[in-house]
């Protein structure tokens, strides 16, 4: 077992903290409970993220994951036209459009072939302070020297080790997926304020489309807009995003926290928040994933962990685990989003 570093939570702060610090030469480990085998928001990437991609040395992977570029975003904001701005005057080229699950499973693939131990579907329960770092409690212990919480809007690592996070509001999105009929292009980001929060739509990879509706979590509830028939109603009265719907719908409608948070403070002796887990903002800017890309960076901390200081926690990580685990050893280890319509109002 490795113990320099663990991180919890497999995003794309934790993945690319994972992958930095064991280019560093840290015995790095990494959980995330999932098996990335499921939706996950956050699929548009700004420009920005480009050279952030080329500089963490993942930009062939990246490209052969499939994204669809992303040429401009359009938006009827606060007046009936719609408006338009291009990438074509970004220093970083266009955009993208990804599958967020393989992008940030990608990324965790290439944390292992740095030399990161990823272990995927396996949710950390708690962290407890021990004297000279942590014990990580997952499927079975791990000690570390330092704990990275990478667990996104609801960082509980960092809470229970002593800090608040600040709740800025009560954002909630409600998505749904459909495949586009045959032949229908991509169309592009696109964005519509409604009285009482906004429409969004971006092609994903695979002839797929999001569609979503943000609002506050009590306009979420009033008007049923977490209900098939309640969401429906909401888009059918959308003066743009209505056209957008076509094809069919994939799986039920899905219902995501979108709220921006700080974390007070965002890091303390022995451990540090990444990426959401340390500020989240709202997902109207798109720049989350570029955020938590560069905070991953970030987390590299020159000379604290060496290859001979790897050597040597991973001696005594051994010891803890066979402590643990009562000698038992084993891991179980658009313009209009190409094709909207007005559809009234
Ligand atoms: C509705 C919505 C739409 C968004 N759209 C965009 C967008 O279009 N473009 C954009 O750039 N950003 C977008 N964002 C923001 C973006 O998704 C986030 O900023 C980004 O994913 C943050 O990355 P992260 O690694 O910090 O956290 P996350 O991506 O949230 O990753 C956290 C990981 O931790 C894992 N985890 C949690 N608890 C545990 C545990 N106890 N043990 C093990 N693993 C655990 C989770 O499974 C998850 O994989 C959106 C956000 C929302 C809510």
């Amino acid at each position: 077992m490795r113990g320099d570093v663990v991180v919890v939570g497999g995003g794309p702060a934790d993945a690319v903290a994972a992958l930095e610090l064991a280019r560093s030469g840290a015995g790095v480990t990494l959980f995330e409970r999932s098996g990335y085998g499921e939706l996950r928001m956050g699929e548009t990437l700004p420009p920005a993220v480009n050279p952030l991609l080329r500089a963490l040395g993942v930009w062939d992977r990246f490209v052969a994951s499939g994204p669809v570029p992303s040429y401009r975003t359009a938006s009827a904001w606060g007046g009936p036209e719609v408006a338009e701005r291009s990438f074509v005057v970004s220093p970083y080229g266009h955009g993208w459009h990804t599958d967020r699950a393989r992008f940030d499973g990608m990324l965790a693939d290439a944390a292992v072939e740095a030399g990161a131990d990823v272990r995927r579907g396996i949710a950390v329960r708690r962290v407890r302070r021990v004297p000279g770092g942590f014990v990580v409690d997952a499927d079975t212990p791990v000690r570390a020297a330092l704990v990275i919480d990478a667990t996104g809007r609801r960082p509980r690592i960092a809470r229970s080790l002593g800090a608040r996070r600040e709740r800025l509001d009560r954002l909630v999105c409600v998505a749904r997926v459909f495949a586009l009929p045959a032949g229908t292009p991509p169309g592009d980001t696109f964005l519509e304020a409604v009285p009482d929060g906004w429409w969004y739509a971006s092609p994903l990879p695979g002839g797929r489309r999001l569609l979503a509706r943000f609002a506050d979590a009590r306009m979420v509830a009033s008007a049923g807009l977490a209900t098939e028939p309640g969401w429906a109603a909401a888009l059918a009265s959308a003066a743009w995003s209505a056209s957008l719907s076509a094809g069919t719908p994939i799986g039920g409608l899905r219902v995501v926290s979108a709220a921006s948070h700080r974390l007070t403070p965002a890091s303390g002796p022995g451990w540090m928040a990444v990426g959401d887990a340390a500020l989240a903002v709202d997902p109207l800017s798109s720049g989350g994933a570029a955020f938590a890309l560069e905070s991953g960076r970030r987390s590299r901390i020159p000379g604290r962990f060496t290859r001979n200081s790897s050597a040597r926690r991973r001696r005594s990580t051994a010891r803890c685990g066979a402590r643990s685990t009562g000698g038992s050893g084993g891991s179980r280890a658009t313009r209009s989003g190409g094709s909207a319509r007005k559809t009234g109002g």
